[in-house]
């Protein structure tokens, strides 16, 4: 049996004390805000125990990790029907890409790189308001972390909404291949605002607790997925959820996990616990560079590998 605690601390100790904590990211305003001086990690068991070390129960905006959520609603509504409107191949590519969406006829390649994520968002609207899927969204969020206090930043989506005309482009590009079942407006508004949801370490390492065992979340009984469905996810996160840097975190870190540009990462070790992790400063893809180094040490510490035992 590892020290959980110890491990978490020594661990917070030894990242918080190197000299490059990457960048955080710009190009939303709202996120350029923020302190880079944090660090936060939580260890979740099956049984809902946690473990955190540092700035745990700080809010942080989640971002892409959003996207994990939004792609387990989807499947929920559509199944697999999903995948004739997204591809699950990783894209190598950068995280808001456009070059590979018009060789392939406007299908992008995952549900996790950003045209991959809005395709989901107009997938799961079926001609809903935006406000009533934010809510639909909000309320699953909430349900998985089994915590009503959590919200949605308003502050960040309009940031993101005044600098977003990457974003639109994808949307616009992808409707213009006639993938669009809604309006584009509603559909990016609505993204945008899944992405503003602000969570703790603590809160998001309980939220990803049903990928752990098997789509049920044990700590209190609720099943969420499917057995099936719980490691298809996961399979998406390893190879998907670091956009062109998911080899290099599923060779250093060997967990399924997912990133955002807030500096956050969500980890399962399959049958031994959730993970998550927050320093706002990027390396060069886009990945926490804390984050990753962190979960490097955990992995290595407790021998957690879904390429070994
Ligand atoms: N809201 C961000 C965007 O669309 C998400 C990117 C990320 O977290 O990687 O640009």
């Amino acid at each position: 049996m590892h020290d959980m605690q110890a491990i978490l601390d020594d661990i917070a100790t030894k990242v918080t004390a190197l000299p490059d904590r990457g960048k955080v990211a710009t190009y939303i305003p709202q996120l350029a805000c923020v302190d880079p001086d944090q660090f936060g990690m939580t260890v979740a068991l099956p049984d809902g125990t946690v473990y955190s070390s540092g700035d745990a129960q700080t809010l942080f905006s989640i971002q892409s990790i959003s996207k994990v959520f939004t792609l387990t609603i989807a499947l929920g509504k559509l199944g697999d029907a999903l995948w004739r409107r997204v591809g699950r191949e990783p894209s190598g590519d950068p995280f808001n890409s456009i070059v590979q969406l018009e060789m392939e006829h406007g299908k992008p390649r995952n549900p996790f790189i950003n045209a991959g994520a809005i395709a989901v968002v107009d997938a799961i609207m079926m001609g809903h308001q935006p406000k009533e899927t934010i809510a639909e969204i909000l309320q699953f969020v909430r349900f998985i972390a089994d915590d009503n206090s959590i919200c949605m930043d308003d502050r960040v989506a309009k940031s993101e909404l005044l600098t977003g005309d990457r974003n639109a482009s994808l949307a616009h590009f992808m409707a213009s291949f006639g993938h669009f079942k809604n309006p584009v407006d509603f559909v990016l508004g609505t993204y945008f605002h899944q992405c503003s949801i602000a969570m703790s370490c603590e809160q998001l390492a309980r939220a990803a607790l049903f990928l752990v065992s098997d789509g049920l979340n044990t700590s209190n009984g609720t099943r969420v997925v499917s057995a099936q469905r719980a490691r298809r996810i996961n399979s998406l996160m390893m190879m998907c959820g670091h956009y062109d840097g998911s080899g290099e975190f599923a060779f250093r870190v060997g967990l399924p996990g997912k990133s955002g540009v807030g500096g956050g990462i969500m980890a399962v070790a399959p049958g031994k616990a959730s993970i998550a992790v927050w320093s706002p400063g990027l390396d060069h893809v886009g990945n926490s560079k804390l984050g990753t180094i962190a979960l490097e040490m955990l992995a290595e510490r407790t021998g957690w590998s879904v390429f070994g035992h």
